[in-house]
């Protein structure tokens, strides 16, 4: 697949810079009642009761943590979502393919899970002894899961090594590795639930999918902060805390464990130093206990960011890992409301599914043939049920798993070797007829370029 190794680590890295090392102060008088004896061990039993917790929801086919119905807007889940069936995890090609390791696959990431989502976590007991390994090794600050800078230096080297999907060294801690598992499954972050391998809309697919996670990441960081902000704490001073300490980083992490180190934390957290579960589950109730409309709520929540920090962690690296962390802040910066991410992510998704309905002409690209898939490749093999391959002279594009296509699938893209227009008539006819989706179908050919307009020599 021609961006599978860009697109993976730039995916699943940039997120947590979206978040990430801007770490605030607290106030702590007010948050210790809310800790305390009686009054915390009744807020917990409330908790359990709440029915999105644990849950999935499918978006597209794909299952994502059902809490995303109480900080999205409502109309994100009218939304057609790619069907991505080429990412097939269960059954993951890349190991194959790509030399990913049978283990953990694209896990060699290191997840931000914010604070309500840890609390809600540690409240179920798939998940708790998980996250719990996260608190006690110290990988979380009160945020969330929280890599530290030493853990995200290695990152940063062995995706710019080419080692994503390879790494020993890194490794998600809530994988299973005995069975390849998420220890979170329900609770995991915007970066692992909407990344793929192979998207069907190719470059436009991947695009559409970073639309997604940056608003939901950016969601996801807001009601953090929020939860943290409505607990009582002072989010501009916990900034303060984090950026007196940029100018000794080494003194911020524990070299041993990779964790963030006992002496930082505890500056950092303060009362709460060795809370931090009670504290997470707090932030879960404050989520689970507010009636209103959260997406309205945080559209207007001023999202605090550390960019002084980062500079100095940007010239604390190495200079083989700037360059792969150059490569992750592209796109970074002044936090963005997530109303204006939410709407960037209609057009996008306009521009997705668009059909140019009785226009031009199409037909195949220059370029594109279609062949029985002979099976004389690891991808060829896996995807054997599908009869035949689009082959470009493109070679990457040999090597995605989403050039498998059906019988039906491929007699649908031959009418393409001549010039056609695209009608409502063609699609609903065979051997379109017969395929699953067929505006789905023609979409995502327009967006691969599989089918370009006659006469104008651009792709869609
Ligand atoms: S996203 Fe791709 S690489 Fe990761 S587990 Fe799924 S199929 Fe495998
Ligand atoms: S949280 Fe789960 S899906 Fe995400 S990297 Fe870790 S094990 Fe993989």
């Amino acid at each position: 697949m021609k961006n599978a190794e860009g697109a993976v680590s730039g995916q699943r890295s940039a997120v947590f810079w979206g978040v990430s090392i801007n770490i605030k102060s607290l106030q702590s008088c007010v948050i210790v009642c809310k800790f305390s004896g009686v009054v915390f061990g009744l807020k917990v039993l409330k908790l359990m009761k709440d029915k999105l917790a644990g849950g999935l929801i499918s978006i597209g086919g794909h299952q994502v943590p059902a809490l995303w119905q109480r900080i999205l807007p409502e109309d994100f889940f009218y939304l057609k979502f790619p069907t991505e069936h080429f990412s097939s995890c269960q059954s993951c090609p890349q190991i194959e393919a790509r030399g990913f390791g049978a283990s953990h696959k694209c896990c060699t990431y290191l997840p931000l899970i914010p604070n309500f989502m840890m609390g809600y976590a540690l409240e179920d007991n798939r998940s708790a002894s998980a996250i719990r390994g996260l608190i006690d090794t110290r990988y979380m600050t009160l945020e969330g899961s929280h890599i530290s800078p030493i853990a995200y230096r290695d990152s940063l080297l062995e995706n710019a090594r080419g080692l994503f999907g390879k790494s020993e060294k890194i490794r998600c801690p809530l994988i299973d590795e005995t069975n390849g598992s998420c220890g979170a499954y329900a609770y995991r972050n915007s970066v692992c639930s909407t990344f793929f391998c192979d998207n069907l809309h190719g470059a436009q697919g991947s695009h559409f999918w970073e639309k997604v996670q940056s608003l939901v990441g950016q969601v996801e960081t807001a009601v953090a902060q929020w939860c943290m902000t409505r607990l009582g704490f002072d989010l501009d001073r916990y900034f303060i805390v984090f950026e007196n300490w940029s100018q000794r980083i080494d003194d911020t992490y524990d070299a041993k464990t990779g964790g963030w180190s006992e002496c930082f934390l505890r500056e950092l957290h303060q009362d709460f130093y060795g809370k931090e579960a009670e504290f997470y589950r707090a932030c879960a109730k404050e989520l689970s206990d507010f009636s209103g409309d959260v997406f309205e709520e945080i559209s207007c929540f001023k999202i605090r960011d550390n960019w002084n920090y980062q500079s100095s962690f940007h010239s604390w690296l190495c200079e083989e890992s700037r360059a792969e962390f150059g490569a992750d802040m592209q796109g970074a910066g002044v936090p963005v409301s997530p109303r204006d991410l939410w709407y960037e992510l209609q057009l996008n998704h306009r521009e997705l599914w668009s059909i140019p309905f009785n226009e031009a002409e199409y037909r195949l690209a220059p370029g594109i043939t279609i062949q029985k898939n002979m099976r004389d490749s690891a991808l060829g093999e896996h995807f054997s049920d599908n009869a035949y391959q689009v082959v470009s002279s493109d070679s990457a594009l040999i090597d995605q798993a989403s050039a498998f296509i059906t019988r039906q699938e491929a007699a649908s893209l031959k009418l393409f070797e001549a010039p056609r227009q695209i009608t409502g008539e063609l699609l609903s006819a065979y051997p379109f007829a017969d395929c699953q989706d067929p505006r789905a179908l023609v979409s995502f050919w327009l967006r691969k370029s599989w089918i370009t307009p006659v006469n104008s020599g651009k792709s869609h």
